[in-house]
């Protein structure tokens, strides 16, 4: 293994470059860097020459994608793929994907300095589009390389109007062409992303990674509170039918059996209705965000939510409904690709963590295509997608450790079992 000075230099390298790719960004003082965009573009040639630099040949893919490859000691066998996104949201951090894709690339090339070939390639890939900016959809670009590109979303317009048809073909790009980005099941034996927690657990156990156990789930609903909305001044209060007091119970409520049954739920939208100070609320709407890294567990307790929300409301005799507008389903973490980093986590910082995500990933989409594992390096604060995102050069040089100690362990157990021993 490595000795600390290079492996601190390591990540010092990887800091400087988030530095790097920051400037990138279509307005100077703050980072923006979407999808088809001329930043992009220049983005995925700085990156390409680092991938370069580390012994990999490179090309973008159908949908954007910065791909490369190093051969391992046969040319043409499957790969392990390491990577994450490159772009960004608006007024973004420097760290969001961009660490975990420079992270991956300094793991090759430090096999290629040491002239170091596995028994399966190692592919790295910056996806061109998870943060859905520019375009409203998330996960473009791994859906892209997962073949899940709906042919609809050609026509989806940015806010200036340009479809992403139109923003391929500026970028040189062919739409026509999306599906050959597609990749097959038999290309890859696994997916490692790092990626910052963009949450506060690390930082609160003093620890600088942790192991993703699964990407929870989400459920997205509409609810709805109808009562009668009157003169403030005259209507007793003994005779109101009060939709925002009912809402407002309803909310309390849906807090504490979040809380009491361990899932993550906001109401982050609530809108009253008339909306006038005086008069008493005739209806309120507001949104619920649900998630879990348990399925079955998420849907138990909006079952018990929306249960308790029609007491509440008989009680106060309004009206209750509700309706599901979005819903995407846990993605598991591979077994033995946790254990992989797992066992690396405790010997590089003593003990490892295990926590869900509670934010999408790539790993979603990749997930249809292969087994995938995801490091979590701690960020200060937990602070993400803003500015003042943060994460030292000491956390992402462990980083680092921890996935090139996991692939050479998956080395050795694929030299020693096959791909279908591992999991
Ligand atoms: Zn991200």
């Amino acid at each position: 293994m490595d000795n600390n000075w290079h492996t601190k230099e390591i990540g010092e390298r990887i800091y400087a470059r988030c530095q790097k790719l920051a400037k990138f960004s279509e307005s100077s003082d703050k980072l923006t860097r979407v999808y088809l965009s001329k930043e992009h573009a220049q983005c995925n040639q700085q990156v390409a020459r680092w991938m370069h630099e580390a012994g990999m040949s490179t090309w973008q893919d159908a949908v954007g994608n910065l791909c490369a490859r190093y051969e391992g000691q046969t040319s043409g066998a499957p790969a392990l793929l390491l990577g994450s996104h490159l772009d960004t949201v608006r007024n973004a951090g420097k760290y969001d994907g961009i660490a975990g894709v420079l992270t991956a690339i300094e793991v090759v090339g430090k096999l290629q300095q040491l002239d170091i070939r596995l028994p399966f390639a190692i592919e790295v890939v910056g996806f061109a589009d998870e943060e859905g900016t520019r375009f409203g959809s998330t996960l473009l670009g791994s859906r892209g390389l997962t073949g899940q590109w709906q042919p609809q979303w050609l026509q989806l317009p940015d806010a200036e109007k340009i479809t992403i048809a139109q923003a391929l073909e500026t970028f040189g790009l062919a739409p026509e062409k999306i599906a050959q980005a597609t990749r097959s099941a038999d290309d890859f034996i696994g997916y490692m992303e790092v990626h910052i927690e963009q949450g506060p657990q690390l930082e609160c156990a003093n620890l600088a990674a942790g192991v993703v156990s699964a990407i929870n789930g989400a459920k997205r609903m509409q609810m709805s509170v109808t009562g009668q909305a009157g003169h403030a001044g005259t209507v007793p209060m003994n005779m109101r039918q009060d939709a925002l007091v009912g809402a407002s119970e309803i909310v309390l409520c849906i807090e504490q059996i979040a809380k009491e049954q361990q899932v993550v739920a906001t109401v982050g939208q609530l809108q009253c209705l008339p909306d006038s100070v005086n008069v008493i609320p005739g209806q309120v709407q507001f949104s619920l965000d649900i998630r879990s890294s348990d399925d079955a567990h998420r849907d138990r307790v909006l079952a018990q939510i929306i249960e308790r929300a029609r007491e509440i409301a008989v009680h106060r005799s309004l009206e209750f409904s509700q309706h599901c507008f979005y819903q995407s389903d846990a993605t598991e973490c591979d077994s033995y690709l946790q254990k992989l980093l797992n066992d690396a986590c405790e010997k590089i910082q003593g003990r490892s963590m295990t926590l869900s995500s509670g934010a999408g990933h790539d790993a979603m989409a990749i997930a249809k295509l292969c087994p995938v594992a995801m490091l979590f390096l701690r960020c200060a604060k937990g602070i993400s997608h803003h500015p003042s995102e943060a994460v030292t050069a000491n956390d992402l040089a462990i980083g680092w450790q921890v996935l090139y100690q996991s692939v050479q362990q998956f080395a050795a157990d694929y030299s020693l079992h096959g791909a279908s021993a591992s999991y």
